[in-house]
């Protein structure tokens, strides 16, 4: 007979691999979903948890982020960012380069109670100067960004490495233009891996930065506020945008310090162009404000007019389909048991985006428990 190790009851379950979307009982056994069902038996001394008004999910993944603590200037510790968001698993977007890649591995993706996954920065160092007195883009000079340091450290680590990450833009790339993004294509498809784009003042603009992407890129801080942004006179949506929706680009927020402005995601939003992933771009300058983490990020497009199912989507079944991780972001029978129990607040919650506006939310997501290999997880002993 089987037994359960823990039985999470009478939650509201949203798995949109499943189209599950109702009061279920959910039960986990030896770091793997055992069971969804209507009301499931208790078997030895399995641990129960009342569930009832809460909202219950597959592990959260946020598809950008900085974690690589203490090595990076703009890194954090993603165990303590877990907690308070409910992301059991993070995708570090490029603070690590083919030069300091061993040490991503070794001191945060193996010590990790949380699955830990990156995309490599084209350029040799990584993010190595990012601080509020120190801002050295790494892609400003063209000696750091060598494709064969590229395609050796990726193809040695490409059970970490999902992904190539390009900072195309003036602040990352000084007089650089599009040439580290051409380099990062080049890499990407050699490898046949995803390229993730950022952008921020121009050159490049973000029309030539689309250019390069294809079916499966990503488009990073894609409502960003001008300049540089999506729209044309901060009205409409530029066409050149439209057709990468059509092509299959994908656009994350990566909501950083810089990289979401609401006035922006209101205009994408009313166009259908809502966000394809979710995720924070939390680092040491946006971990306080504004971004704070993947749950306050998604708290304000809640606020913003999408429902928590057309959000669920964006933080669990689409990254995982970036990173080809179909055990991931789901409750599918057998599937990784990471899950996180939310609970959805309503009141006056003060929101800000990275322009300046300050948003008055009525609804506010919130950390009840969180579900790693099948065990309740209360961070990092
Ligand atoms: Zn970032």
């Amino acid at each position: 007979m089987k037994k359960y190790d823990l039985i999470i009851r009478n939650g509201r379950l949203i798995e949109p691999n499943l189209g599950i979307d109702g009061v279920w009982d959910i039960a986990f056994d030896d770091g793997k979903v055992a069971a969804i069902e209507k009301s499931i038996t208790k078997k030895d001394n399995a641990k129960e948890m009342d569930a009832s008004g809460k909202i219950v999910l597959p592990g959260l993944i946020d598809l950008h982020t900085h974690i690589y603590w203490g090595a990076t200037s703009l890194g954090v510790s993603h165990e303590e960012v877990a907690l308070r968001s409910g992301t059991t698993t993070f995708v570090d977007a490029g603070s690590a380069g083919p030069g300091n890649f061993a040490g991503f591995r070794r001191f945060i993706a193996e010590s990790s109670a949380l699955q830990v996954y990156s995309f490599l920065n084209i350029s040799y160092a990584g993010i190595f100067g990012f601080a509020p007195g120190v801002m050295v883009g790494e892609c400003s000079d063209i000696r750091l960004l060598n494709k064969k340091e590229c395609l050796s450290v990726a193809e040695k680590n490409r059970d970490l490495i999902r992904g190539i990450k390009v900072r195309a833009g003036h602040f990352a790339g000084g007089d650089s233009g599009i040439a580290p993004l051409a380099i990062g294509r080049e890499v990407a498809d050699e490898l046949n891996l995803p390229l993730m784009a950022h952008f921020d003042h121009p050159p490049p603009g973000v029309e030539e930065i689309l250019g390069l992407l294809r079916e499966g890129d990503i488009l990073t801080h894609c409502y960003r506020p001008e300049p540089n942004s999506v729209l044309t006179n901060g009205k409409q949506v530029k066409e050149s945008v439209r057709m990468a929706k059509d092509k299959g680009i994908l656009f994350d927020i990566g909501h950083g310090m810089g990289g979401m402005a609401f006035e922006v995601a209101r205009t994408m939003l009313a166009e259908g162009l809502a966000p394809d992933t979710i995720s924070s771009d939390v680092h040491q300058l946006c971990v306080n404000g504004p971004a704070y983490d993947l749950l306050h990020t998604a708290s304000k497009f809640l606020c913003l007019g999408m429902s928590i199912e057309e959000l669920v989507p964006a933080m669990t079944q689409n990254p995982a389909r970036v990173l080809r991780e179909p055990g991931l972001g789901t409750l599918a029978s057998g599937a990784k048991a990471d899950a996180v129990v939310l609970n959805l607040e309503t009141g006056e919650f003060p929101y800000k985006d990275a322009a300046g506006e300050t948003l008055i939310g009525k609804q506010k997501l919130s950390v009840d428990t969180i579900v790693i290999d099948g065990k309740i997880w209360n961070g990092a002993e």
